[in-house]
């Protein structure tokens, strides 16, 4: 296994060059976060206080009609609000005890701020602070901000997850906590693995139920599973936390890296890592061969969206074979992404931030074989004959892990073959 790892710092992408774009961005709100947040963290409850467009957003992301009792809804702030007519506060503590007498169901609440309710400067922290005096302990009232202002769409959990930290019980356990959404097949999975090594207690945050929240201190490390989680992180630290540095678990080779890390921090005997990571490493290359095949020597291009771009090219690159014309992403966070850009082919052209149009002329003139993008420039990209990935589709489905790492390169095999086959 070690033969074909290298994760030594190397000349990688570490100390490159980054493109800084401050211009005009296409991206989706956090509000979209709460589309997996609301299936993983099973009794919890979005409440969004913001506008029809923010309902909007939200079904449409959603994607599907819902029959069964949702678990997230808007609070529409109407026109008298906005012009100040109405107390907003009674209103909104109205509709929460109303929701909140018809659904006995609900533990934790989410008030989630958007951009109307930032600009009648409705405070929600205050809100959750007055709400939670009449409904705790029976539920637990938070509050975050999903505004799309000068964010991206994963952001929203990354302010969920940040905002339940100070909810942590503490403890002085040594513990590992992954951090992230993570589907509960992946978690399965990864509960497996970690159990086989010996490493342990493992807990998972957010947790599947609100009653389940991990403990924190100073004998806790905590593991990313998600390279958008800077304010997570931070929160964590500052409670004692320590994090483990390591690529993110997409593809064999980052999965293995990632567990290598907690392995050698429990001192993990190498024998037994071999034993327990080795034949699942290698069925992934197995499954990933025949993808490497149609993708070999292809050109990809990212448009900066999820913060998912840089482990994303660094697994399409190594295991894949594919030729990184740029790497765009939101936001380069260089202690967090140091493992992974290191990881990177040298001279790989990175950027960080938006400006649309000059990144559209780039990619243009690239002529890349894919194009990972958000969904507003899908469409419109299409119809020049590029071949585009929904950025956010790779935040929806299970991505993480040994088992789906032959998934993840199929959501990249996929649009190619069938622009193929449309062009044939
Ligand atoms: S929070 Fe802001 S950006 Fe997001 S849907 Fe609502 S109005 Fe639009």
């Amino acid at each position: 296994m070690n033969a074909v790892i290298d994760i030594r710092p190397a000349p990688g992408c570490n100390d490159a060059p980054v493109l800084r774009e401050r211009g005009q961005r296409e991206v989706f709100c956090g509000l979209t976060g709460i589309i997996w947040l609301h299936r993983k963290i099973q009794d919890a409850f979005f409440l969004v206080v913001g506008s029809r467009t923010c309902a909007h957003l939200l079904q449409s992301a959603a994607g599907v009609m819902i029959f069964a009792e949702p678990r997230f809804a808007t609070a529409i702030i109407d026109d008298r609000d906005l012009a100040g007519l109405a107390d907003a506060n009674a209103e909104l503590d109205r509709v929460v005890t109303r929701l909140l007498e018809r659904r006995p169901d609900i533990k934790l609440l989410f008030l989630v701020g958007s951009c109307p309710s930032e600009v009648i400067k409705l405070d929600l922290s205050r809100a959750a602070q007055r709400l939670s005096r009449d409904f705790s302990p029976k539920v637990r009232i938070l509050n975050y901000s999903g505004s799309g202002i000068e964010t991206t769409f994963t952001q929203g959990e990354d302010a969920c997850l940040a905002a339940m930290v100070p909810d942590l019980p503490a403890t002085q356990e040594r513990s590992l906590m992954i951090v992230g959404t993570l589907a509960d097949v992946v978690e399965d999975q990864f509960r497996r693995l970690f159990d086989e090594l010996g490493i342990g207690p493992v807990h998972f945050f957010p947790p599947r139920r609100s009653d389940e929240l991990p403990a924190v201190g100073p004998n806790t490390c905590f593991l990313l599973a998600q390279p958008f989680l800077a304010d997570t992180s931070r929160a964590l630290e500052e409670r004692g936390a320590r994090r483990l540095s390591a690529p993110f678990p997409l593809g064999a080779e980052g999965t293995t890296e990632w567990l290598r890390v907690a392995a050698s921090e429990w001192q993990v005997n190498p024998t037994r890592f071999a034993n327990a990571v080795g034949p699942r490493r290698e069925r992934a290359g197995r499954a990933l061969a025949n993808h490497r095949l149609q993708l070999a020597g292809r050109k990809v291009f990212f448009f900066p969206d999820s913060q998912l771009e840089v482990p994303l090219a660094r697994f399409l690159s190594r295991e894949l074979g594919m030729t990184l014309t740029e790497v765009g992403s939101p936001y380069l966070h260089r202690a967090h992404l140091a493992p992974e850009l290191a990881l990177l082919p040298a001279g790989t052209r990175l950027s960080e931030g938006q400006d649309v149009e000059r990144q559209l002329d780039r990619c243009r003139q690239d002529r890349p074989d894919i194009v990972v993008c958000g969904l507003g420039l899908a469409n419109p990209l299409e119809a020049e004959g590029m071949t585009t990935k929904w950025s956010i589709e790779l935040v929806f489905t299970p991505i993480q892990g040994f088992e789906q790492a032959a998934d993840l390169a199929e959501l990249f095999t996929r649009p190619l073959t069938r622009r193929l086959k449309l062009v044939a």
